[in-house]
């Protein structure tokens, strides 16, 4: 899927170091193929692949210590702004009451999730009404009752009657019982025709619905799209609830919707049960399609921690060979200064279910309490480490000569492999620095 292509070009581009405009270019063509796949709209695709690279292709990406992650960090900016940049809600009416109009194509969801929907603003202290304006299939106005039963909530309905005298007798019939919310249930057909248009557009411009939610079916991709264009030309709606999220949804439709109409997505719809309904947000949406857990809380923890010009000097000293226990301590700092491991851990994608993972802060806090009771001279000399000033080390950290040299042996094989990337010529990590 999506997400599995995405974290593919990135996994390419986190084995390296500095990026080259071919290894960006690269990433860029994997990610345009990964959206098209998804059945993202071919201009969407353009337009987002043209102003990543924009973005990526800038001298501080390039030249960023971790190039990858700024790259996935872009692209996830790109993605939350791709599909509008905060949570949008359904305006709520100052005179009483609020009318929700659904409208959409047959199958979509409108009556599961119009009630599901007005579940939510039940729950949230409002006394929705439902009203049963699909009138052609008998079925339509039982599943209304049913999960209108289902959730308590009354339904209005009047048979075969025209839908517009429907929707407004039913507007009455709401002020006069105190209903604050009224979900109007429309009829829908299998394609866009004009005279489903022609029956929606009149109960419009008769009950002047204070929102039109148009509900999409995710799982039909570009179709779902071309329908949103298709209602939006003809009714100008207010917003999209996309529904079936909780399937194979490819994706495609939660990234083209915003783009392609203009008009937001304010619900999702993530399963039949009726209270598998949840107000959209742009960025959770864009981290589950990155598939990526917390970690761009992670990544945002490690570059507030890691202070840029300090792992820059790091990086030289490591190149030279020259880097000694002072630096070794610092970069401990630099680990807890992001917080406790077992967070970090906990974000990582995968990682936050292995609850038995175990961190040991506290080898972490002994390995400090050592390198601070040795001098300065010691930390960048160890070699100078003889057996008596290990004793005293020892002692004044409370421990004992054994974890001395644990330590100092831990350190050499460090040393040691940082010397063979270097012979190699390779680029490498820093330690602490995820990557
Ligand atoms: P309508 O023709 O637009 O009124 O669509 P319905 O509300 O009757 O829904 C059509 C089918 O889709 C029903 O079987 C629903 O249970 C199912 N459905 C609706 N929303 C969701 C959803 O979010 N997830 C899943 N899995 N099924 C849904
Ligand atoms: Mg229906």
């Amino acid at each position: 899927g999506l997400t599995a292509k995405l974290n593919a070009a990135f996994k390419k581009l986190r084995g390296k170091g500095r990026l080259s405009e071919s290894d960006i270019k690269e990433a860029m063509r994997e990610i345009r193929l990964a959206l098209l796949e998804a059945d993202v709209s071919y201009k969407v695709v353009k337009d987002f692949v043209k102003s990543v690279s924009e973005r990526c292709s800038g001298q501080d990406v390039m030249e960023s210590l971790t190039p990858a992650q700024t790259i996935v960090k872009i692209v996830n900016e790109e993605l939350i702004r791709l599909m509008g940049s905060e949570n949008q809600r359904i305006s709520i009416s100052p005179k009483p009451p609020t009318v929700v109009m659904l409208v959409g194509l047959q199958g979509a969801g409108k009556t599961t999730n119009g009630a599901k929907l007005a579940g939510l603003f039940k729950k949230q202290g409002k006394r929705p009404l439902l009203v049963a304006c699909d009138i052609y299939r008998p079925a339509a106005i039982k599943q209304l009752e049913v999960v209108g039963g289902q959730l308590g909530i009354p339904v209005f309905q009047m048979g075969q009657e025209n839908p517009v005298k429907i929707a407004k007798a039913a507007i009455r019939h709401a002020q006069q019982h105190g209903n604050d919310m009224v979900f109007l249930d429309t009829a829908g057909r299998l394609h866009v025709d004009e005279a489903l248009m022609n029956e929606l557009k009149s109960i419009k411009a008769e009950v002047q619905p204070n929102e039109i939610l148009l509900v999409v079916d995710a799982m039909t991709g570009q179709d779902a799209v071309n329908a949103a264009q298709s209602f939006n030309e003809w009714l100008d709606i207010d917003g999209v609830m996309l529904t079936k999220l909780d399937g194979d949804a490819r994706g495609g439709a939660a990234l083209s919707v915003k783009a392609v109409t203009g008009k937001p997505i304010k619900f999702i719809g993530t399963g039949e049960k009726l209270d598998m309904i949840e107000p959209f947000h742009p960025e959770r949406m864009a981290s589950r399609i990155l598939g990526m857990g917390d970690v761009l809380t992670l990544i945002e923890k490690a570059e507030q921690a890691l202070d840029q010009k300090k792992a820059a000097e790091l990086e030289q000293k490591m190149r030279a060979n020259k880097f000694t226990l002072a630096d070794f301590y610092d970069q401990l700092l630099q680990i807890r200064k992001m917080g406790p491991m077992q967070d970090l851990l906990g974000m990582i994608p995968g990682m936050g279910s292995m609850k038995n993972v175990q961190v040991d802060e506290s080898a972490l806090g002994r390995v400090e309490a050592i390198i601070l009771s040795m001098t300065p001279y010691e930390r960048e000399n160890p070699a100078c480490l003889n057996s008596s000033r290990k004793r005293r080390i020892a002692l004044g950290c409370g421990q004992k000569v054994e974890d001395v040299n644990r330590l100092l042996k831990q350190f050499d094989q460090m040393q040691q492999l940082m010397k063979q990337m270097n012979g190699k010529g390779k680029k490498r990590k820093l330690p602490g620095k995820m990557g």
